[in-house]
Parts: structure tokens; C-alpha cells; sequence
């Protein structure tokens, strides 16, 4: 008989955490510890207890995990102290991970998780798992912060993990999503969370890990592969140039895996590509390998002061010619724009209302989002965004048209969510 303790994962799969928690659930069911764990994905609160439950009953040690963004924590925290409450009193782990919690570390483990994972998750909740099953303290795991006595204690945090080590999903479980093939990114827009959770540089999953991958989705029956990178077409370099031998080598393998029935997703969802690296040879490539009509394409600025205080990187031109090149290459140039970024005056808005219009007269449309001003981020500490209501009525206009859409208005709320949850800095 084993002398192993028995633990069970069960991980709260519910949007938008569960892309993240099908990462982790693809981390440990192909690692030799975490085989032995017992996965479960409830999809709801409901179930989320009755599995906890059925664990406890049967004599798992239960971890409970959380996975979000700033925008979900307090349902996130909310489900928590419902589970709690429903428990009474029976011992689970709590945990959480994700972004926010990495940032917000104090105000997540005041919400009453009883460990934070900061930073990369794989490695670290493998090493929890370990501990739980040879029956040591769970948290004196590296990477895991918790609060004593009221303050936080501070273990490092995970990161550096190598994409190939991990799986991108958990297929034994049936639990399929998009193949990460980069994470980290050397841009620094600051606006953006992922240089900070990911660190300022690429790493990048093999080409033979990624057609891997896709044989064992298409092996599973599904037609379509889709993939999860900072800047699509930054495959395989280290700097802002393309590599695009590299792209080419690793969409002709997925090409090749997924069969003559298969669907190839690029550039597209939930991707995007940066507007300087829409050239005819980028376009040539696309085209001979991928099955998307559309290009999601990073503009989120008409004014070019806001595009410089905000890094993005590139001009107002460059997002023009981009779109421009997009559709004579048969793409719908979709276009993402960020309302009411830190420091817009009038005229910014006017500039980037007029860009909309420009790309809106070539073909191409416009994604609208709210800014937030995420935790982790420069702009951490900046007002939320608000659209004025001449810019309302403009942006209805377009959207009347069938050339903006997005969720820019349900964001003006998140948004201000987020700055009215965001604690003083210590
Ligand atoms: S917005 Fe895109 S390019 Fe900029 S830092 Fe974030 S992931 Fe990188």
C-alpha cells in the first residue's frame, strides 16, 4: 500500500480563470507526483461543493483553487467565503494564483485565501501538491505567500518555466484550450500586465512541442487550433524583429498535424499581432498557412503622444499601413483601441476618433476597450477610463455601422471597480 497521502486539486473552472487553470491541470496530470492527484473541474458553486465535499468524504486532503484577473477577484472572493461558510469548518487549502493575486498579494490574502502563488504557476503548485502528499506543511512552499499575524510572509515567487516542460492542456482530462507557444514579452506598454507577470522576454515553445500538441487535439477530435502568444509574429526571436523562417517552420508542422480537415488560427483570437510586423512577406506567410479572414492588429492609440508615454512602440502611420496591407491581403483588419488611457486630453480623443474613422474608411474594424488600470502595471495607480459622451455618441456611430464593437462600456465599470478596490502602496 502506498504511504502517499492522498490529495485532491479541485479547481474552481469557471471563465475567465479556467484557461489558466487548464494549464495547470495539463502541469499536473503529466507529472510524475501530481498523476497521483485527484483533479476535479466544477463549473459552477454548486458542484464546486459538492466535489469538495465528495474529496473530504473520502479522505483527500483538499486544495481548492482560484485563478483570476482584477476584474473577477471579488467574485472570486466572494465564492470563497460561500464555500467557507458552506464547509463549516472543514479543512480545505485554499489557494489563489493569476495576475491580481500576484500583484495585489495582501489584498488577495485578505480575502481569506490562505495562500497566494505569485508569479508562474506550474512548478510551485507541484511542489505543494508534493509536500501535501508527503505529508509536509504546505505552506512553506517556495512561491506561496500567506499572511501571519496579519502581515504578509513572502516565499519568492514561480517563474522561468519552460514551455516545453509543461503541456499547454490537460488532455487526459479532456480539458483542451488554445497552444501557448510564447510567453513573456520584451515590449513594455504600460498598460500591459504581461511583462510583469512573465518577465521583459520571450520564451518560446519548440516547433516540435507545438505539432506535438496539435496531434494530440486533432487526435481528440478537434478541428481547430488556436494559439496563445503576446505578438504572434515574434515567434522564434528574442528582440523586436521577425523571425519569420521560424513562423514559417512552426505553422507548416501545425499545418502538417492537423490534417487536411484541420482549421489553423493565427493572428487572430485570442492573439494579436503588432501593426509593424503587417508587412507583404508576414501577409504572404499568413496567408499560405492559416484559416482566419481577420487579423487582430494592437493600435489602441490615435494620438501619438499617448502612443509614445504609453511604449507602445510604434506610430499612428505604422497602424494605417498595417490595416491598409491587411486588406489587400484579403484580411478584416480588427483593431484594438484603449479609451480614456492616463493623461488623453480632448485632442488625443480626437485624434484616435479620427484614426477609428481612417481605419473604419480602408476595411478595416475597430475593437473598442475601456482602459483599466491594472494592479502590476505603471498605470496601476491612474484614474480609471471614461469615455465622454461626444465620444459615446461618435463611438455608437461607428458601432451603428457595423465597424466598432467590444465590450468598451461594460469596461467604464470594471474599470472603476478595479481603482475603487485598489489599496494605498506600502
Ligand atoms: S500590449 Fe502586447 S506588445 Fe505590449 S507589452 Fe503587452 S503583450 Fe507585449
Amino acid at each position: 500500500m502506498s504511504s502517499k497521502n492522498k490529495v485532491a486539486l479541485v479547481l474552481s473552472y469557471q471563465y475567465p480563470g479556467k484557461y489558466a487553470l487548464t494549464v495547470l491541470a495539463g502541469a499536473v496530470e503529466s507529472d510524475p507526483v501530481g498523476r497521483d492527484v485527484a483533479l476535479r473541474f466544477p463549473r459552477d458553486r454548486d458542484s464546486l461543493l459538492a466535489m469538495v465535499r465528495e474529496c473530504l468524504d473520502e479522505g483527500y486532503q483538499v486544495v481548492v483553487a482560484w485563478s483570476f484577473y482584477s476584474a473577477s477577484f471579488p467574485a472570486a472572493a466572494e465564492e470563497l467565503a460561500w464555500l467557507r461558510e458552506q464547509l463549516a469548518g472543514r479543512e480545505v487549502l485554499c489557494i489563489a494564483g493569476g495576475v491580481h493575486a500576484t500583484a495585489e498579494t495582501e489584498q488577495t490574502l485578505q480575502a481569506g485565501f490562505d495562500l497566494v502563488a505569485v508569479g508562474e504557476g506550474e512548478t510551485i503548485l507541484l511542489d505543494l501538491l508534493g509536500r501535501m502528499m508527503r505529508g509536509e506543511d504546505p505552506r512553506q512552499t517556495r512561491g506561496f505567500s500567506q499572511l501571519v499575524d496579519g502581515r504578509v510572509v513572502p516565499r519568492g515567487r514561480g517563474e522561468g518555466v519552460v514551455l516545453d516542460h509543461y503541456p499547454p492542456f490537460a488532455a487526459r482530462n479532456m480539458k483542451f484550450g488554445a497552444i501557448e507557444i510564447t510567453r513573456g514579452c520584451i515590449y513594455a506598454c504600460r498598460f500591459c500586465q504581461t511583462p510583469f507577470l512573465n518577465k521583459a522576454r520571450f520564451r518560446h515553445r519548440t516547433v516540435e512541442n507545438i505539432a506535438h500538441w496539435t496531434r494530440v487535439l486533432r487526435e481528440a477530435g478537434k478541428r481547430d487550433v488556436r494559439f496563445i502568444t503576446p505578438t504572434s509574429m515574434s515567434y522564434g526571436t528574442q528582440d523586436e524583429s521577425m523571425n519569420l523562417e521560424a513562423v514559417e517552420r512552426m505553422l507548416a508542422a501545425v499545418r502538417e498535424a492537423m490534417g487536411p480537415e484541420g482549421r489553423v488560427f493565427y493572428g487572430t483570437f485570442p492573439s494579436e499581432v503588432r501593426p509593424e510586423h503587417v508587412t507583404p512577406e508576414a501577409l504572404a506567410l499568413l496567408k499560405r498557412y492559416v484559416d482566419n479572414d481577420n487579423l487582430i492588429i494592437g493600435g489602441q492609440s490615435g494620438s501619438e503622444r499617448i502612443l509614445q508615454e504609453t511604449r507602445r512602440g510604434h506610430d499612428v502611420e505604422t497602424v494605417v499601413r498595417a490595416a491598409s496591407l491587411a486588406v489587400e491581403w484579403g484580411f478584416v483588419p480588427n483593431v484594438d483601441f484603449i479609451l480614456g488611457l492616463p493623461g488623453e486630453t480632448p485632442e488625443d480623443v480626437q485624434a484616435t476618433l479620427v484614426l477609428m474613422r481612417r481605419l473604419a474608411h480602408v476595411g478595416a474594424k475597430v475593437h473598442g476597450h475601456t482602459f483599466m488600470p491594472l494592479p502590476g502595471t505603471p498605470y496601476r495607480d491612474a484614474p480609471p477610463g471614461s469615455v465622454d459622451d461626444e465620444t459615446r455618441r461618435e463611438l455608437d456611430r461607428l458601432a451603428s455601422q457595423g465597424r466598432l464593437y467590444g465590450h468598451w462600456k461594460q469596461q467604464v465599470r470594471l474599470a472603476n471597480g478595479i481603482a475603487s478596490r485598489r489599496q494605498p502602496r506600502r
